[in-house]
């Protein structure tokens, strides 16, 4: 037999074979000792983070190992994310360790991930009135990166609701949604002809000055207002007028009038009036006075002054009406609710003294004075009609003595004061018990009136007001 000899070939593949297996192990082996050697970088978080533009970036985070030990301290980190401009920025970690380093990039993409907001003008639950057509109330459409976006707004109408569409230019989508509901909750207006406080004579027939009503959906309801009360003009006093409407929606408004009877101002009456007291040493003499001659008066009282001459003067028969507690027209005529508070403290004091509720007032400057423009625009067109509504009622004077400043001679003032009385008219004399002239002058004005036929009374809520044209 001849012996089997191993072919050529199949020797040579073999060698080829141990080769491979020899130099696989050795490559692997580099490697291996490659990667125990060379540092290791993880990334926490994701290695594509999205942000939203303006809002600011955190790094997640890594974690960097060397031979089993962290070494995270050591890595570097380069680029930075602007988060305040749209935009890919790439962060990269490296580590450097012996001969090796290590790189690792994450990448930030600043981008638009907000919505507009659109806001709506308006309410968001709008009530209409019945067969309206509903008429756009207005929105605005602000986006964080396209700014206003308002005209950019698709606005349809479908039944009952209005919906507001609007995307940016990154497809961010926004919308909102009106509900419309028929109804009406808002209350008609009534609005009175003549004032809400107004003023008759004794046995004078009321005349109703009119009304008209208006409501917001069903327009002029004039003929649906329902007047209710009575003016009982035979005695004095004050009458209350009620007027009611209602609505479709059953929204009912309420006015009221307060009619007052008063007294016809008598002519030939003098109201001897005295401002700014009381005053030791002069009020006294004018009270003395007064008394010596039978004569009633009205004092128009102030915060100031000694409360035993108040207390007198309302115990002699005169009336208190009330100036204001301070006089100081920087202070009053300020605002509303300085005067009343000042008013207010004024009516207290009187009201301690006498125990009277004074509602008699008159106004420092009187109603038509300009210089509380200073202070506040338009106050005494407020405040005369106020004072009204709140129960009182203002006296200003027809005929001034010149003793505020003017005149300083008792007799100018008695001559003054004398030259403009009227037995045609009602006299309202405006004098201040603060100087010491006029209680001179005042014998005079009361000699010359007892002697012409006048009669001299002290005011009363009877007593028909005396008005200023009012210029503020
Ligand atoms: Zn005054």
């Amino acid at each position: 037999m001849k012996p089997k000899i191993k072919p050529r070939r199949e020797q040579r593949y073999r060698k080829q074979e141990i080769l491979l297996a020899v130099g696989s192990f050795f490559i692997i082996a580099v490697l291996a000792a490659f990667f125990i050697l060379s540092p290791h970088i993880t990334l926490k978080g994701k290695t594509t983070e999205r942000i939203n533009i303006h809002s600011a970036y955190q790094d997640p985070g890594y974690r960097a190992t060397y031979l089993g030990k962290d070494v995270s301290k050591q890595v570097k980190i380069k680029g930075k994310v602007d988060s305040e401009k749209l935009g890919t920025y790439e962060i990269t970690y490296t580590l450097k360790q012996g001969l090796f380093t290590t790189k690792v990039k994450r990448t930030v993409k600043v981008e638009d991930l907000e919505a507009p907001l659109i806001t709506l003008q308006g309410e968001k639950d709008f009530l209409m009135c019945p067969h309206q057509d509903y008429q756009e109330l207005g929105f605005q459409a602000i986006d964080n990166v396209d700014g206003d976006v308002t005209s950019q707004v698709k606005v349809t109408k479908k039944d009952n609701t209005v919906t507001y569409e609007v995307k940016d230019k990154a497809g961010n989508k926004a919308t909102v949604k009106r509900n419309l509901t028929e109804g009406d909750r808002e209350k008609p207006t009534i609005t009175l002809n003549g004032d809400a406080v107004t003023f008759i004579y004794l046995n004078e027939t009321y005349q109703e000055p009119g009304y008209q009503a208006i409501d917001n959906c069903d327009g002029d309801i004039t003929g649906n207002v329902k007047v209710s009360g009575t003016v009982n003009s035979s005695v004095y006093g004050e009458n209350t007028l009620v007027y009611t409407v209602e609505d479709q929606h059953h929204n009912v408004e309420e006015v009221k009038r307060i009619v007052k009877v008063v007294q016809p101002g008598g002519p030939g009456t003098i109201y001897l009036t005295f401002d700014d007291g009381p005053r030791a040493g002069t009020t006294d003499q004018i009270l003395d006075i007064l008394k010596e001659t039978g004569v009633k008066a009205t004092f128009f009282v102030t915060g100031s002054g000694p409360d035993e001459l108040i207390k007198r003067a309302a115990s002699e028969g005169h009336s208190i009406g009330l100036h204001t507690a301070s006089h100081q027209y920087g202070v009053i005529y300020a605002s509303g609710d300085a005067y009343f508070a000042d008013l207010q403290a004024v009516h207290d004091r009187v009201q301690r003294i006498t125990g009277i509720d004074s509602r008699i007032i008159r106004f420092p400057g009187g109603s038509s004075n300009t210089v509380s423009r200073k202070y506040k625009e338009g106050i005494m067109t407020y405040l005369t009609r106020e004072v009204l509504l709140r129960g009182y009622q203002y006296y200003d004077w027809n005929i001034t003595s010149g003793d505020s400043g003017e005149l300083t001679d008792s007799e100018a003032i008695a001559n003054q004061v004398i030259s403009k009385l009227s037995l045609e008219k009602v006299n309202m004399v405006l004098m201040h018990d603060t100087k010491t002239y006029t209680k001179d002058a005042l014998r005079k004005i009361i000699d010359y009136g007892k002697a012409n036929g006048y009669k001299f009374e002290a005011i009363t809520l009877q007593t028909e007001m005396i008005r200023q044209k009012v210029n503020n």
